[in-house]
């Protein structure tokens, strides 16, 4: 009896130890990985306010895409920091001594005695493939911390070669040299007691002679990150003063710069989708309003994501996802011709709510009621398809320039400003032979087509129909008495009751054109990377400002 109870007293003990080390064995990973991560957060706090405090523009990477070396301890390092700015990096020890040590890229700073720029030397991690200024020999290909590169003319030179360097330490700014905005001007606009543009004029002669300073607004929501590294390529080359962040800084603010700027120089390029373009054209409209007309900029296009017809209509494709070196983007800018584009209010009038007043909205591209607006719509709803949402006769009455249409059975009614709708399509000229009036951007036309449904509609996206060509017309006023209809202007739409619309032109907006003669870009809207590595010469000529077969 006693051996049985002495066995019983073993077994539990063990039970009871076995249920202690499982309990261990289960809670103390959970304890570790709990740990481990508020100690993470707790880092990651930490480092956001380092960056906001910071006078660099660090940037963290896991893993440096090519030999990299820590600008403080001299060694190879493979994950760290770098500044977008001026270059330097750093591993995550040395990382606070760097920020504290080393200058960055100054925005603002006086010239030397002469009234010229030094160059502003970073020491090491040169890009791949550079060349000495002195030797014409490869720079930066010994496996150290080696060699040396200006901040703003990008120049490279080599250890020893540098003291041998015949310019006086002079800096030109580099090729780019007439978009950056030189640390110097802002010195000395900062210092003048009046602010006056004349005086912007006088300071801009020692800039060199066609100085047309560029601002980069980009968005960094539109296409795949894409804006996230643009910012950084684009904060080395050109002064980081001069590039925005729109996710930190809209674009009424980011454009406040042209005001401290020679009146009719700026030139503001535009990185994201076909909304972002139009946001920053709403920005440049609250410019006039404030009386800040001669300071209003020419606006150039990036386009991020895909299907931007606006960007597409004025020669810059619709979508970029890196095929073209930034370095090329900046001198297209230099090439780029200035047009003017018409720009549209469109009033929405709901029936029975005479009181309040319409709803107004600016249009570059196209207004549409019908099919089209419903595939917007459901894209941006997710919901499933409602084909109840038509009857046929969804149009009351549609005039242009008070001219009464006679209209067939149609479902939906397009009215474009520019040449492509749809992602690439060109709506007006359709396909074939059949003759069409010209469209231009800045002849104050609009021009309507109709479409039978959505079946139609999206023959027409595939080429293989073409839609009803209702007319141009400097004014268009529509009637629709449907409960419920689809509604969009450029690719924002609603769902709206019967109402009154009428369009109008609004004002016109100077933009930067690019032809295609210059480089190796290509019409057709299924060009993305394929397109740009066809030969530059035999790609067709975009229709631009002018009709392609005008
Ligand atoms: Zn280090
Ligand atoms: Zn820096
Ligand atoms: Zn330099
Ligand atoms: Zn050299």
């Amino acid at each position: 009896m006693e051996g049985d109870e002495g066995n019983r007293d073993q077994s539990s003990r063990e039970e009871w130890t076995l249920l202690f080390w499982t309990t261990l064995a289960v809670v103390v990973p959970v304890i570790i990985t709990l740990w481990c991560s508020v100690q993470r957060s707790k880092r990651k706090i930490h480092m956001k306010d380092f960056f906001r405090k910071s006078k660099h523009g660090w940037h963290c990477t896991d893993l440096f895409n090519k030999p990299t070396y820590c600008c403080v301890c001299q060694q190879h390092i493979l994950q760290g920091a770098v500044c977008d700015c001026c270059g330097v990096c750093a591993d995550e020890t040395c990382l606070r001594r760097a920020d504290r040590s080393l200058v960055c890229k100054e925005i603002m700073a006086p010239s030397r005695t002469d009234g010229t720029l030094a160059h502003r030397w970073v020491r090491g991690n040169v890009p791949l493939c550079s060349v000495c200024a002195v030797c014409k020999e490869q720079c930066g290909n010994q496996p150290k911390l080696c060699d040396f590169r200006c901040v703003w003319c990008q120049t490279t030179v080599h250890d020893d070669c540098k003291p041998s360097l015949s310019d006086g330490e002079r800096c030109e700014l580099g090729e780019f040299r007439s978009l950056i905005i030189p640390p110097h001007y802002l010195h000395h606009v900062n210092k003048l007691r009046r602010r006056h543009p004349d005086e912007y004029s006088k300071l801009a002669s020692a800039c060199g002679s066609g100085w047309t300073p560029v601002l980069v607004l980009a968005n960094t929501r539109s296409g795949n990150n894409m804006g996230e590294a643009l910012l950084g390529e684009f904060r080395t080359i050109l002064n980081p003063v001069q590039v925005f962040d729109l996710s930190e800084l809209p674009p009424s603010k980011a454009l406040q710069l042209c005001t401290l700027l020679p009146p009719g120089s700026v030139r503001v390029l535009v990185c994201g989708g076909d909304g972002t373009v139009g946001w920053v054209l709403d920005a440049i409209d609250t410019m006039k309003l404030k009386g800040q007309d001669q300071f209003i900029p020419r606006v150039m296009i990036l386009p991020l994501g895909t299907g931007n017809d606006l960007s597409n209509s004025l020669g810059w494709g619709s979508g970029y996802a890196g095929e073209i070196p930034v370095e090329q983007v900046l001198r297209n800018i230099l090439e780029a011709e200035v047009v003017k584009m018409d720009r549209w209010k469109v009033q929405v009038a709901s029936k029975g709510l005479y009181f309040r007043k319409p709803k107004v909205l600016s249009m570059n591209n196209y207004f549409s009621v019908g099919p089209d607006a419903l595939m917007a719509l459901n894209f941006h709803t997710h919901r499933e398809k409602t084909p109840s949402f038509f009857s046929s006769r969804i149009i009351n009455k549609l005039e242009l320039d008070g001219e009464r249409v006679a209209l067939p059975s149609l479902e939906g009614i397009i009215v474009c400003n520019i040449g492509y709708w749809g992602g690439g399509c060109r709506l007006w000229e359709g396909m074939g032979d059949e003759p069409y009036p010209p469209t231009r951007l800045d002849d104050g036309l609009l021009e309507v087509v109709g479409v039978f449904g959505s079946f139609h509609c999206a023959q027409i996206q595939v080429k293989m129909a073409n839609p009803v060509r209702l007319g141009q017309a400097h004014t268009v006023r529509l009637v629709l008495k449907t409960s419920r209809m689809p509604m969009q202007v450029d690719g924002e739409p609603w769902a709206q009751g019967p109402c009154t619309i009428t369009i109008t032109h609004k004002t016109q907006a100077f933009m930067l054109y690019h032809s295609a003669e210059q480089t190796d870009d290509d019409d057709d809207e299924s060009s993305t990377s394929e397109a740009e590595s066809s030969a530059p010469h035999d790609s067709p000529k975009p229709a631009g400002p002018a009709s392609a077969r005008a």
